[in-house]
Order: C-alpha cells, then structure tokens, then sequence
C-alpha cells in the first residue's frame, strides 16, 4: 500500500504508461528526480528500456523498472500490473497515461482501420489502465492514489485532419471526470493535463512551413518542452494538488479560450 510522501515524491510508487516517449521519459525523470519508484511501461521495448537507463536514484527504496506492454488490450495492461506487482509487491498509487499515436486523414478520407487505431490506443488504453490501476488500489486498501491522464488541447478545440484524434482526447476527458466522481470516496484522484504543441517525435515530424504557421498562433511565440509538462503532472501527482480531483490543465502557451 502506499504512505504519504514526506518529501517531493518519495515513497510514491508510478507506473508511465507510454513512458519511452518524449513526454512520457521527460515525466519519468521528473518523478525519479523527486524520488518516486518509476515502472516504464511501452509498446516498444527498446524506448522503455532507455527511459530506464537515464533514471537517477536519490534513495535508497526507490526502484525503477522498464516493461513491454500495448496498453490497447486487456492481456497487455494486466500482464503489466502482474509484472509490476510481483517485482515490487505493490500496486502504484500514481499512474500516467501517456501512451498515444495520431493516424492523420481529412474526415471523408479517414479508414475506419485508421479511426479504430487511435481510438484504441489512446482511448481504450487509458481506460484499461485507469480500471487496472483503480482495482488494484482499491483493493489493496490504500488511501492515496493520483491517476495522470495525457489528454490534449486539440479534445477540446478539435483539429483538421485529426478527428480520430479529437474524438480520442475528448473521450479522455469525459473519462477522466468520470473516474474522479467514482474513485473520489476512495482518496484517489485522476486529472487531465492537454497539451498544446510540444516538441517531441509526434511534432517532430510535421514540415517546417506548418510548425511556423502553429508558432504564430501561439502567444508565447514557441513550442511547449516535454519538461514544462511533466512539471505539471509532478504537481498533480503530489499532495500538493490533494484537493484538485476531475480537473484538465491546459498546457499551451495560450489564454484559455471559452
Ligand atoms: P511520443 O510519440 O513521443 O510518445 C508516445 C509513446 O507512446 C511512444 O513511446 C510509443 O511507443 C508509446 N505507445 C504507442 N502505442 C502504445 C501502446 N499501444 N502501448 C504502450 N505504449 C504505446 O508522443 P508524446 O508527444 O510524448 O505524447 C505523449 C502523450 O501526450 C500522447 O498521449 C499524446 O497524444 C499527448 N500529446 C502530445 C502533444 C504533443 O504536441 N507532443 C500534444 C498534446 C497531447
């Protein structure tokens, strides 16, 4: 079971889903910084497996691990929380879902194969690990949880070429709100965070005409770094937030636009 961290994260027990990604590593070696035990958990091995290596260990009861696993089916999530309860005989009380791919058509273009895809992952994946998580805490009667879900900016906002997408973040949201409402009498929280544009391999591949046509729109002026991200999912994950449950925390460089 868990214990209520003295300081930063320490004693916290996490588990990244999508954690070889760039939002995803940035998160893991946030929360490793604060102290927290981390478990990698991606689709590609060799990524989680990297995350692991660049993890620091402040204490000495912090533990880290990298696993395999497709969050998109119920055999890959509870294979997961197996691996990870049998390596540390305990459930994690903070899990981010970050795991996520785009598919990207105009809507009268768009395969339903595509649709189902993103749908999957992104969707059905953090509910599959949000239920998994969820069990497992509750039934091992702990008192503190925080489930980070990555939504995006675009689930409110919608975006051309992206209604697979949209329709996935915006599904998270609902999600979120919904496992907040539900797991609240339980002490465990889930919030959102949607991120606006943020350099990683998911926008690293987009031309360099359309990233200065985004930047433009951008007050800021720039793109959003992986860290100013995991600084947010630090905060949501620590007593810090122990009053902020269902929320969605725009990360964009944007006023938010109602
Ligand atoms: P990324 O592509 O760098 O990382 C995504 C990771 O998810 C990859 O390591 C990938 O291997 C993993 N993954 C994919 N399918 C999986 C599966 N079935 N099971 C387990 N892991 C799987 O992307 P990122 O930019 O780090 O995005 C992280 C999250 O943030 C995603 O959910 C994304 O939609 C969201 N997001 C990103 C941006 C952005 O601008 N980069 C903006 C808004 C939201």
């Amino acid at each position: 079971t868990c214990t209520i961290p003295c300081e930063g994260l320490a004693a916290y027990f996490s588990l990244y889903a999508g954690g070889g990604g760039g939002i995803g590593r940035a998160v893991c070696l946030r929360f490793a910084r604060e102290g927290a035990s981390v478990s990698v958990a991606d689709i590609c091995p060799e990524a989680a497996t990297e995350t692991l290596s660049l993890l620091p260990t402040k204490f000495s009861e912090q533990q880290h691990s990298a696993h395999a696993a497709d969050v998109s089916n119920i055999q890959g999530v509870t294979s997961l929380l197996n691996k990870v309860q049998s390596k540390f005989f305990r459930s994690p009380c903070i899990a981010v879902n970050s795991a996520g791919i785009t598919a990207d058509a105009f809507l009268i273009k768009l395969e339903e194969e595509d649709f189902d895809k993103v749908l999957h992952v992104n969707l059905k994946g953090t509910f599959l690990v949000c239920q998994a998580v969820a069990k497992a805490l509750v039934s091992s009667g702990a008192s503190n949880g925080s489930i980070i879900n990555l939504s995006s900016i675009v689930g409110k906002t919608g975006n051309i070429g992206q209604a697979n997408y949209a329709a996935s973040k915006a599904g998270v949201l609902g999600l979120t709100m919904t496992t907040a409402k539900e797991l609240a009498r339980h002490g465990i929280r889930c919030n959102a965070v949607l991120p606006g544009f943020i350099a990683t391999s998911m926008t690293s591949k987009m031309p360099p005409k359309v990233v200065d046509k985004i930047i433009s729109m951008i007050p800021m002026g720039r793109m959003g770094y992986p860290e100013e991200v995991a600084g947010v999912c630090a905060f949501l994950a620590s007593d810090d937030s122990k009053y902020i449950t269902g929320a969605s925390i725009e990360v964009t460089g944007k006023v938010q636009e109602h």
